[in-house]
């Protein structure tokens, strides 16, 4: 494990919190962090990313002896990502330190069938799926499904890749052979297509002790697999969809035992029901809206989470927030050359840039504008996120 910065061990902050993964969640904690007086170390995966404003070392964190090392420095350990293999979790907590979210509650966004099980457990309303090992269950899937299905690889995915739509029995054979090929074998997730009216995303917080606070649902807007905006509330939104979607996020977060900030994705069908979709146990991009359209943001309450602090006020501060990514951003130019332009004449629009190298479909920061009046709010955010363009 190599030192980036040395620990400053000469700082007495009292407290300080571990984060695995040095992406754009991981450095948005940092600067609750500094409001709270916490200090805020980072395991990366790779010199230079996004988080190294905060102190970093750079090793792997499927390496449980490297975790561990690291772990041994901070108070706390939580995620930037989901993908800390079990064995590495549960040598952090055999050795007595503090996980949060923990193996038992993680394994549930590591892995998408034990996911559906786990919330099919709980009696909450999830797409029809299954568990499907080979062309021939796929097919028979497919025949009760009306000949289409969504097919997931249960491990690995994120932003679209592993998700498949398929209308041929044969459609996933290439899944089918690297599950074959992997010694652990295992089966693929088939899932009804569900004609949904729009994607919702409802975030919760919860303590260590118990505490949980919800932020309104939202509105979350996907283009090619990627969350591309999101719109706070979710508007025109029926007040029992709402109360079903809190209700249901209460519930995964108790029943699996989540601590910290919860995402879960979710589905809202034609005739106003709504299906558990995904679940993401960390700050998520749903959120991002908090930072500048909630009392509490959910990086600074993610933190006060894991740290089993008193939850803040998931109240907005204005009647609606729209955040649009920055996927790409422009070649060859830092985000801040573009300030100028996205800010002018833009008063209530506050951008955030993750310090990271533009890349087609990379996600490099994000817009998010406050206000009133919805139909303003949403011109602003896309006026000024086009300006990365
Ligand atoms: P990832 O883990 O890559 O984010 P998801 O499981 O969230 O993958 O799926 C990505 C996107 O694919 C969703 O946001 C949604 O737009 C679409 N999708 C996923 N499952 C279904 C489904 N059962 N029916 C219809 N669309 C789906």
């Amino acid at each position: 494990m190599k030192h980036l910065n040395v620990w400053r061990e000469d700082f007495v902050s009292g407290t300080t919190v571990g984060v695995i993964g040095g992406g754009q969640l991981a450095r948005m904690m940092i600067a609750p962090a500094v409001e709270l007086g916490i200090a805020i170390r980072v395991l990366a995966e790779a010199p230079h990313m996004s988080a190294e404003l905060a102190e970093t070392a750079v090793g792997d964190y499927r390496d449980a002896a490297t975790v561990l090392e690291f772990a041994r420095t901070v108070d706390v350990v939580t995620f930037d990502h989901e993908h800390v293999p079990q064995h590495v979790l549960r040598a952090l907590v055999g050795a007595g330190i503090r996980v949060h979210p923990g193996p038992d509650a993680l394994l549930y966004a590591q892995d998408k069938l034990l996911m559906r099980a786990r919330l099919s457990e709980l009696g909450l309303p999830v797409p029809d799926w299954a568990a499907v090992e080979s062309a021939e269950a796929l097919e028979e899937f497919l025949a009760a499904h009306g000949g289409r299905a969504v097919v997931k690889t249960a491990r690995g995915g994120y932003d679209g890749k592993g998700v498949r739509v398929v209308s041929d029995a044969h459609g996933a054979d290439d899944w089918f052979t690297a599950l074959a090929e992997d010694s652990n074998g295992g089966a693929l997730l088939a899932e009804e297509l569900v004609p949904f009216r729009r994607e919702l995303a409802q975030q919760v917080a919860r303590r260590p002790s118990g505490e949980v606070v919800a932020w309104p649902v939202v509105e979350t807007v996907q283009k090619d697999g990627v969350c591309a905006e999101v719109v706070a509330p979710a508007p025109a939104t029926a007040e029992s969809t709402a109360t079903e979607a809190r209700d249901i996020a209460i519930q995964v977060a108790e029943g699996i035992g989540v601590t910290g900030v919860l995402a879960v994705e979710l589905f809202e069908t034609p005739d106003g029901r709504v299906l558990v979709n995904e679940l993401a146990m960390r700050p998520h991009n749903s959120g991002h809206w908090t930072i500048d359209g909630s009392v509490t943001s959910q990086f600074e309450q993610h933190l006060r989470a894991v740290l089993d602090l008193p939850l803040g006020s998931p109240a907005p501060l204005q009647p609606w927030a729209v955040m649009v990514n920055i996927l790409g951003g422009p070649a060859g130019e830092s985000l801040v050359d573009r300030y100028p332009r996205a800010l002018a004449g833009r008063p209530a629009v506050k951008v955030h840039g993750y310090g990271k190298e533009p890349r087609p479909g990379r996600k490099v920061g994000h817009v998010t504008a406050t206000g009133d009046d919805l139909d303003a709010v949403l011109a602003d955010a896309r006026g000024a996120a086009a300006c990365f363009l």
